[in-house]
C-alpha cells in the first residue's frame, strides 16, 4: 500500500487527529526500559536467534506449517507488535501480518508515524496453529522463550498486544480485551498495551474507533 493509500485510508478510519497527526514527528527518544534479565545470554543477534530456531520441532505446530514465522522490523524499533500466530498468508510467505490484517496494522504503524519497517512486529508463536485455531498452552509456553529473547534484544519502549491470546499471554490476565486495553501493563519492565487484533477490527468495524484510541496512548506515551 502506498503512503497515499495508507494516509488515506487512515483518514476514512478516522485514525487521524489534524492537531496530533505528523507521519515523521520530532520526538526526544524517550529512556528505554530496563533490559530484562537473559535466558539465552550466547544469543546476542536477531540474526543468530533465527538461526537457533531455524528449523524448529519443539512443538507439534511445526508439523503442518510451511514456514516459521520469525517476525520482522527494526533490531532497535522503540514500538513491538505481538500478535497470537501466523495465519494463512503469514505461513505462505513466512512474513508476519500480511494480508489485510496487514494491512490493518500497516496503517495503525503508519498513523502513528511511523514506517513499517520502523517497528518491529512478532507473534506469540512462530508457526501457524492449523485452521487458525487458538495457540494450545503447550505450544505458547514452548515458543514464548524465542519471543522473549526477540524482546530482550530489540529493548523495544513499548509493547503493543495485539489480540486477546497475546495479552493474555503477555500479562498473565484473563480478563476480556474490553477490560484489557488501554491500561499499561508491562512486560519484563517495559511498558505493555492491549489492543484489539487487527483481524479482529476487519470483523467488527466499529471499534477500529476504539483501537485508535489506544493507539493515541501509545503515541502519548512516546512522547512523554
Ligand atoms: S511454534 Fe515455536 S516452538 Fe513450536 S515448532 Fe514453531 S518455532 Fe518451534
Amino acid at each position: 500500500m502506498s503512503r497515499r493509500d495508507l494516509l488515506a485510508y487512515c483518514n476514512d478510519l478516522g485514525w487521524r487527529d489534524p492537531p496530533e497527526f505528523n507521519p515523521h514527528p520530532e520526538r526526544e527518544t524517550p529512556p528505554k526500559a530496563e533490559p530484562a534479565p537473559s535466558t539465552s545470554p550466547e544469543i546476542g543477534s536477531l540474526a543468530d536467534l533465527k538461526s537457533s530456531i531455524g528449523d524448529c520441532q519443539l512443538c507439534p505446530l511445526c508439523e503442518k506449517r510451511k514456514n516459521v514465522v520469525f517476525g520482522e522490523g527494526a533490531e532497535t524499533a522503540p514500538l513491538m507488535f505481538v500478535g497470537e500466530g501466523p495465519g494463512a498468508e503469514e505461513d505462505r510467505t513466512g512474513r508476519p501480518f500480511v494480508g489485510q490484517a496487514g494491512q490493518l496494522l500497516d496503517a495503525m504503524v503508519f498513523a502513528l508515524g511511523f514506517e513499517r519497517n520502523q517497528v518491529y512486529i512478532a507473534n506469540v508463536v512462530k508457526c501457524r496453529p492449523p485452521g487458525n485455531r487458538d495457540p494450545q498452552e503447550v505450544e505458547m509456553s514452548t515458543c514464548s522463550p524465542f519471543l522473549d529473547r526477540q524482546i530482550q534484544l530489540i529493548k523495544p519502549h513499548i509493547i503493543v498486544a495485539l489480540g486477546r491470546i497475546a495479552a493474555h499471554r503477555l500479562t498473565g490476565s484473563t480478563k476480556p480485551m474490553r477490560a484489557l486495553r488501554s491500561h499499561w501493563m508491562t512486560y519484563q519492565g517495559t511498558p505493555l498495551l492491549a489492543t484489539y487484533h487487527p483481524a479482529y477490527l476487519l470483523r467488527s468495524p466499529k471499534e477500529k474507533r476504539t483501537a485508535w484510541e489506544d493507539m493515541k496512548l501509545v503515541l502519548a506515551k512516546l512522547t512523554e
